[in-house]
């Protein structure tokens, strides 16, 4: 069995050690694609400066489900990288974990191929009137070095940046912010900075920022102004009321699916048995970033128990999601998904306290209520809805990637490709069309195909705010799993 995997970020890293563990690992020939740089790390755990934080305790993220400690004990068995409290540890580490993996299995099997280049083209190939296919993987223009496969997954990580300003390609633009520690290379000590963007993208420019450009205030905007929540004690938790077996009860009476307001009954209803004051805590923010930063801080009990529950639907939401209509899964997307965006994916505790250190000593500044952004007479000009406007000379698009097909340009070429040459297509709310359960992707042109995988971000529509760490590995092991019953 001939099997490509497409990107070796956290998603390709817990295939291929899925693929390794399986009694047919022997019959299989894998190829593994990647830039030189990202091969066994992706994006988020590149290497990068050491301000930039795992969101969540090092003890409690890991590659292996079975051993929540495993990253942990690497990193206290190795003697490359230590820091004083590693508690939190930088994220690049856990690039350093997810490449080990990698390089022992290249090391010790011989029937693992890295290559490291990036994949430009990925079609089907199937003859007129057969409805067998295979999988061609080519990472030049030329479709004759292409490869054939069986079986590929596609782990390619996150879409490119968002541009809402249209700004790509003006001088002092700084369109991505990773990595951060190149993001100050052509700015002058002189230079006024403008962040946009104000969730966990905008942390970690604003944490390398301000550590090296002390000279000016640097400020931070989005249209809300709202940070990320800050990380509580977050207990395990389980749900008694949103069940499978409920919502199978609910979805025999709604032709087949559960409205909305009914799931949202059963979730208050588990916020009850909790003692989780839901109104409270969606409401908390006051609009100040201090007052709010120190409201986290000092709820830390209750606010982790509210964290742990969305985290909890998160884990979940494959098939919570999947039984909402369209029109209720339009209507969680306008009405509900900001309370889990705001609340999810939290800052560790020292990044809050060091966000407040800064804007109380005139480092940064938050401001909510950006309209618009342009560029006139060589600066940036921002626009706010409270009628100031302010001017800069260097802006850093801290925005997060695109979640559409509709919005990609040429820096998503792979994606391009394949929408245009009908292997994959648009999920009307992000993403590519899969098949939930498998996540086996649905061609408009061959139907599902049987042994084409796609995980990660790039499914958003189906896998709606599932792309932590533990449900990128839960959902690796499961499309594997998948893959070995088919073939046994
Ligand atoms: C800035 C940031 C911080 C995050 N921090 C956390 C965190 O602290 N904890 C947490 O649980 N989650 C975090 N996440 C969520 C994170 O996205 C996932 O946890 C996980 O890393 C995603 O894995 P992935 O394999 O889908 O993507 P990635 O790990 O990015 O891997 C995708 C890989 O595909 C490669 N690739 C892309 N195109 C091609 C191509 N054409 N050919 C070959 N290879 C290609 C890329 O180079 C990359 O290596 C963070 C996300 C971001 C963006």
């Amino acid at each position: 069995m001939k099997i490509a995997i497409i990107g070796m970020g956290t998603a390709g890293v817990s295939v291929l050690k899925e693929l390794v563990k399986s009694d047919q690992f022997n019959q299989m020939q894998i190829d593994v694609y990647d830039n030189p740089k990202n091969m066994g790390q992706g994006v988020p755990f590149q290497n990068d400066s050491d301000q930039l934080l795992i969101n969540l305790p090092a003890a409690e993220m890991s590659l292996n489900l079975d051993n929540h400690r495993e990253f942990y004990e690497w990193y206290e068995n190795q003697s490359t990288f230590k820091f004083s409290n590693p508690k939190y540890l930088p994220r690049f580490i856990f690039g350093h974990y997810m490449k080990d993996y990698l390089q022992q299995y290249n090391l010790k099997y011989s029937n693992i191929q890295l290559v490291q280049e990036e994949v430009s083209e990925l079609y089907i190939e199937s003859k007129i009137g057969d409805t067998e296919v295979t999988y061609q993987v080519c990472t030049s223009k030329e479709s004759e070095n292409a490869q054939t496969y069986d079986v590929v997954f596609l782990c390619i990580g996150t879409l490119t940046y968002h541009d809402p300003y249209k700004l790509k390609g003006t001088p002092g633009y700084i369109q991505t912010p990773y990595p951060t520690y190149n993001t100050l290379d052509h700015v002058k000590d002189s230079d006024r900075i403008s962040i946009i963007g104000t969730g966990l993208a905008s942390l970690d420019v604003i944490r390398y920022v301000t550590a090296h450009h002390p000279n000016l205030p640097i400020t931070v905007t989005s249209r809300k102004g709202h940070l990320p929540s800050v990380r509580g004690e977050m207990p395990e938790l389980e749900f008694k009321y949103v069940t499978p077996d409920n919502f199978n009860q609910i979805k025999q009476r709604n032709f087949g699916n559960v409205p909305l307001d009914d799931a949202i009954c059963l979730f208050l209803k588990d916020c009850a048995t909790l003692e989780i004051p839901v109104e409270t805590l969606v409401h908390r923010k006051q609009g100040d970033a201090i007052a709010d930063l120190n409201y986290d801080l000092e709820h830390s009990e209750i606010l982790g128990k509210f964290q742990s529950i969305l985290e909890l639907a998160k884990e979940n939401l494959n098939w919570i999601w999947n039984s909402f209509s369209r029109e209720d899964q339009k209507r969680f997307l306008s009405d509900y998904q900001w309370i889990l965006k705001e609340n999810s994916n939290p800052m560790p505790p020292q990044t809050a306290r060091l966000i407040i250190e800064h804007i109380e000593n005139g480092l940064i500044e938050i401001k909510s209520g950006l309209e618009s952004v342009e560029h006139m007479d060589s600066e940036f000009q921002f626009q706010f809805k409270d009628g100031t406007s302010q001017q800069c000379d260097i802006v850093i698009n801290a925005t997060g990637s695109k979640t559409q097909l509709a919005d990609l340009d040429s820096d998503d070429q792979l994606v391009l490709n394949l929408e245009n040459r009908q292997v994959v297509q648009a999920h009307p709310l992000g993403g590519i069309q899969i098949v939930a359960e498998t996540n086996q992707v649905i061609s408009p042109r061959y139907g599902t195909l049987q042994n084409m995988y796609a995980l990660g971000q790039l499914t958003n529509g189906i896998n709606q705010s599932r792309n932590g760490v533990m449900m990128i590995v839960k959902q690796a092991v499961g499309v594997v799993h998948h893959l070995l019953d088919s073939k046994s």
